[in-house]
């Protein structure tokens, strides 16, 4: 039999759990909750002993889940939304007899995805990824324009890719872009183009590259956190 109840330490609540078990355990759950299990026979004294030695550890933890919450699972379905240049747009699945690639009506807000019967999620992502490379080389010399105006330096080439990073650059001055920046507002797009071209400067992120990112992009640091924040 299992013997639950609720208490609370240093303001944290934890559900403790006592049951025919030998030693304590802890555990965070996903969801941020702190689960502790112990032996049915262990004093009140010695659980709250042990909870407490590792109280720096369960707020630390706690604390990076509350922060970053689980995403929800996108599936590329009927309905859901996906943004252009930050803008929310309803995906419409269509079927793929008239055409491959997805296109968007701005005036109903609608992303129509053509999708071959029974697509997965895979293939409907490559689609959507697709629709986002052609926003981000049909927007690109306006980008560039711009930020190598601010900046004062050109790159050698500029490429746009699905990659991890938001962009990179290279020792040979080239520049790298994700093409997922165009789900972003576009003054996302022109941080990280103004980032990179910061690095034709000064290669490194020390401080000289952040008075460099200051002067040419004074707000660069909330823009970074608009960029980082969901999907
Ligand atoms: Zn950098």
């Amino acid at each position: 039999m299992v013997i639950r109840e609720e208490i609370e330490i240093e303001g944290i609540s934890i559900i403790l759990e006592r049951k025919d078990i030998k030693n304590l355990y802890l555990r965070i759950l996903p969801d941020a909750i702190v689960k502790v299990s112990s032996p049915k026979n262990l004093s009140d004294d010695a659980i709250n002993d042990f909870i407490k030695s590792r109280i720096d550890w369960i707020q630390d933890t706690r604390e990076k889940i509350l922060e970053n919450p689980p995403k929800p699972k996108i599936k590329y379905k009927d309905g859901e939304t996906h943004y252009i240049w930050g803008e929310p747009f309803t995906l419409q699945l269509i079927s793929n007899e008239n055409s491959k690639k997805a296109f968007y009506n701005a005036d109903d807000a609608v992303i129509y995805l053509p999708v071959p019967k029974r697509s997965n999620i895979k293939q409907r992502e490559k689609i959507l990824l697709e629709l986002y490379r052609e926003e981000m080389n049909k927007n690109l010399n306006y980008f560039l324009d711009k930020c190598t105006y601010f900046v004062g330096c050109e790159p050698n080439e500029v490429k746009i890719r699905n990659m991890k990073n938001w962009g990179n650059c290279r020792k040979d001055k080239r520049v790298t872009l994700n093409l997922k920046l165009a789900k972003k507002p576009p003054i996302c797009t022109e941080y990280v183009l103004i980032h990179e071209l910061c690095h034709l400067i000064e290669f490194n992120h020390g401080p000289r590259f952040r008075a460099l990112m200051d002067n040419f992009c004074p707000n660069w640091r909330g823009i970074k956190k608009l960029l980082n924040e969901g999907e």
